[in-house]
């Protein structure tokens, strides 16, 4: 059965795509033939994919709609096209996490990510843009090409997740995944207007995502509305023994936390997150949103994390230290690209001279420098002592209140190329980082629209595996807002 309007469904939600591809309203095929021609039609202009699995996406759907024939089970997410920020590894389909270094490298096995999303039937349709193995706020420091903003293409989707939130903002898929080190997932959700999830760290398996932070990464879904971020995350969580870090604790029933509401809920406003730097469309959004929560019988209140500050410090100097050991595997040897050299020490530097971008190079020199014998306790160990405090300020204030709302980004998207200065990029986290420096769960959901039509993200933070409190947070946020249903109009 074909759908009438061949632009229809562009914009159905994950949980829509799923019913009707099971109620056999539309078939997986059509829903993957009509996916992939839009990506044809609009990723020319907006860069979002680094990768496009034509063969691979309709072979899926062909299984599910076999399998449906059949009368079996298709999986919660059967027929559901969905994209992978392309640092998480798919067998047979190349996986470069936007560096040259990795330029034609494909995976021989699944990460965890893919495999479970394909267990639940989703269609894998390709791997999105990102900055170089996740190292920057923009999408402009990928190796290969920038993204691209769906609301004004001449600005930036946000990063590192930057083509999954663009592909998520122009109906160019159902739903995606990104990987949050620093803000990832959050803060291109924010500037793109889409729902991003940053699960609790150990919630959600890291094998088979290429590292940058390994005690900071996670993945997480990027999606049109609370409800469908919920639907993958509960496929996404759960225990796995190939990643030590991966947590044991039960995984709820997430979808059922959504219609909670917020009357009785404590959600504290943390001052240090608005100070004088904070754009004044992203502070009157936010101020709206809080109003809104009061008005639906959420009790607000003031709160303090007084280490706050120190957040962007601790974390450029634990990312970089953690990257400068886990890029030490790009040799020329093991992995993609190796250059021409007469002996192993040429070829180490001349393959890593060339592979690599200069943000990538500017990260190993400063993770390099901080792990020094006799730097280390200055600044390494001096950086894992303020994520301590970091931590506590939290739990202090979880003692207080269920949740924290703040603005997801002091601003909303950027011009493409307005933004040189390396650290005038690292502001772009300024309020997602102490997040992962916590390991607590965090989500970016839309709050509104400046004048001029980009938009706005609000972000709650909760207590360590409490992914349920902010979906339920979030969804009363989306409720009141009520822009889910707004999309931007060149990808219309
Ligand atoms: N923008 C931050 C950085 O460059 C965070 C990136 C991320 O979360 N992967 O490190």
């Amino acid at each position: 059965m074909s759908v009438a309007d061949p632009k229809g469904l562009a914009y159905w939600t994950v949980a829509d795509t799923a019913r009707r591809v099971a109620a056999g309203e539309v078939t997986a095929e059509d829903v993957v033939e009509q996916t992939l021609a839009r990506i044809t039609e609009h990723d020319a202009t907006l860069g979002a994919f680094l990768e496009v699995d034509a063969s691979g996406a309709r072979a899926a759907a062909r299984l599910v709609d076999q399998k449906r024939a059949a009368g079996a089970p298709i999986g919660p997410l059967g027929g559901v096209p969905i994209a992978l920020k392309d640092n998480l590894v798919t067998k047979g389909l190349v996986t470069t996490a936007g560096s040259k270094i990795l330029a034609g490298w494909v995976p021989p096995y699944d990460g965890a990510a893919a495999e479970r999303l394909r267990a639940a039937g989703a269609i894998l349709v390709g791997k999105t843009n990102l900055d170089e193995f996740g190292m920057g706020s923009s999408t402009e420091r990928s190796a290969y090409k920038p993204a691209k903003n769906p609301w004004d293409t001449s600005r930036v989707p946000g990063g590192s997740s930057g083509g999954s939130a663009a592909a998520v903002a122009a109906g160019l898929c159902a739903a995606s995944l990104g990987t949050d080190t620093g803000g990832s997932i959050r803060q291109p959700a924010a500037l793109c207007g889409v729902v991003g999830l940053k699960p609790t760290y150990g919630r959600v398996s890291r094998w088979g995502v290429i590292a940058f932070a390994s005690s900071l990464d996670q993945v997480g879904p990027l999606a049109r509305t609370v409800a469908d971020a919920a639907a993958l995350l509960q496929v996404l969580a759960g225990h796995d023994p190939r990643d030590a870090t991966s947590l044991t604790a039960p995984v709820p029933d997430y979808g059922a936390a959504l219609a909670g509401g917020v009357a009785g809920v404590k959600v504290g406003v943390p001052k240090e997150y608005f100070g004088p730097g904070i754009d004044a469309d992203v502070r009157a959004a936010i101020d709206q949103v809080i109003h809104q929560l009061r008005d639906a019988g959420a009790a607000i209140s003031e709160v303090s994390l007084p280490h706050t500050g120190l957040a962007l410090p601790a974390y450029y100097l634990v990312a970089p230290a953690e990257a400068s050991s886990n890029l030490a595997r790009y040799d020329g040897l093991r992995y993609g690209a190796r250059a021409d050299a007469p002996d192993l020490l040429q070829t180490y530097m001349r393959s890593r001279g060339a592979g690599f971008g200069p943000e990538v190079k500017r990260r190993i020199m400063l993770g390099t420098y901080a792990l020094r014998s006799g730097y280390y306790d200055a600044y390494y160990r001096k950086a894992q002592q303020v994520r301590t405090l970091i931590k506590r300020d939290f739990d202090a204030a979880f003692r207080e209140v269920d949740v924290l709302l703040t603005p997801t980004t002091p601003a909303p998207a950027f011009p493409l190329g307005s933004v040189s200065s390396p650290l005038d990029m690292y502001l772009a986290d300024v309020f997602t980082l102490a997040c992962n420096l916590a390991g607590l769960p965090g989500l970016s959901v839309p709050a509104g629209f400046t004048p001029a039509g980009l938009p706005i993200g609000a972000q709650l933070l909760g207590k360590p595996l409490d992914e349920a409190m902010l979906l339920r947070v979030g969804s009363a946020i989306e409720g009141a807002v009520g822009l889910a249903d707004r999309h931007p109009e060149a990808f219309a």
